[in-house]
């Protein structure tokens, strides 16, 4: 039975990760500061005795006894907001922590695998993006915290994987949606469809003409698995290349949700990319993989959930 190391383990996509390597018949243990997340991610895991929680900052050194086959690397603060807010916390995680995670990996010789993002391209001058593109990142603008620490976390991969022999792997996650997103996160997939089930207007940023491509969290996680399973080191794109505005999106959750919202445009925030979609091109060769649910399917089982979070306030 393999051992596997989830950080970030209680949050969104960590959670799904966690669930995903359980079924597939991993131990896990899962390492949390809950800074971001949240044990309800994985109180449906209580008394699995193939499921550990250790809450630690992983930018502290971490002890683990016994051998360890796999380190997913997934803590961070992910949305906008939150590292506007945790500006420090998300470069330390970023670097200092995947540091940490890296030398237990080392350590125990086990296998790595680091959660990186779409945000490596910033503001992409080339579209969609392939892997091979450098990115058009402002390092000192509010999101280089985070895309700068992103960046940083890759480069420390290859040097570990080149330098020591590391089997790394990374994922650059584009916009994934599904339940366990917090729902004040600030992202967009909670903002829209907690305004629609309260009848408040949806706020789009600038004109919502910026775009965005979006995955429902089953297709990413089959994605990052496969790629777990892959000999091969250099990033690779996952997410749905479904490209749409933000003023579309924003009328399709009104439209599912039934709800009588109107739009409120609000100004844009800084250096928010004017365009993304993942060029999938290297995950379908190397991992036959694409992503199967659509938006409609995966938006009705996320607003499923977070009516059932707004019932419970
Ligand atoms: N956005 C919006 N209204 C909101 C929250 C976000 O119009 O209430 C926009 C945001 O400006 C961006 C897009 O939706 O263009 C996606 O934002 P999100 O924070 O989900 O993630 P990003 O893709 O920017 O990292």
């Amino acid at each position: 039975m393999p051992t596997s190391i989830v950080t970030g383990g209680a949050g969104f996509l960590g959670s799904h990760l966690t669930d995903k390597l359980l079924s597939e018949g991993h131990q896990v243990i899962g390492i949390d500061n809950l800074l971001t997340g949240n044990t309800r991610n994985i109180e449906h895991l209580a008394g699995n005795p193939n499921y550990r929680y250790i809450k630690q900052d992983v930018t502290e050194y971490l002890y683990i006894p016994g051998e360890i086959d796999f380190i997913f690397h997934f803590a961070s603060p992910a949305s906008p907001i939150d590292y506007l807010e945790l500006p420090i916390q998300t470069l330390k995680v970023g670097s200092l922590g995947t540091h940490k995670t890296l030398g237990l990996a080392k350590a125990k010789k086990a296998k790595f695998l680091l959660a990186s993002t779409s945000e490596c391209y910033g503001d992409p001058l080339v579209h969609p993006q392939k892997e091979d593109y450098w990115g058009n990142v402002n390092p000192i603008g509010p999101r280089g915290v985070y895309d700068e620490a992103k960046r940083f976390a890759e480069a420390m991969t290859m040097a570990y994987h080149r330098t020591h022999g590391v089997d790394t792997h990374i994922v650059r996650i584009f916009n994934t949606y599904g339940p366990r997103m917090r729902l004040r996160d600030g992202r967009v997939v909670p903002a829209f469809v907690s305004q629609a089930l309260k009848g408040q207007p949806l706020t789009v940023f600038g004109d919502g003409g910026q775009t965005r491509s979006f995955c429902y969290v089953s297709d990413l996680i089959e994605g990052i698995y496969r790629l777990s399973q892959a000999d091969f080191h250099e990033p690779v794109n996952i997410g749905n290349p479904n490209e749409m505005t933000i003023k579309q999106f924003a009328e399709q959750i009104i439209k599912i949700t039934g709800s009588a919202s109107t739009i409120d445009y609000r100004p844009l925030p800084v250096d928010d990319p004017k365009q993304r979609q993942p060029d999938i091109t290297r995950a379908k060769s190397l991992l036959n993989w694409e992503p199967k649910v659509g938006l409609e399917e995966g938006l009705t089982k996320t607003i499923d959930y977070f009516r059932g979070c707004l019932d419970q306030e």
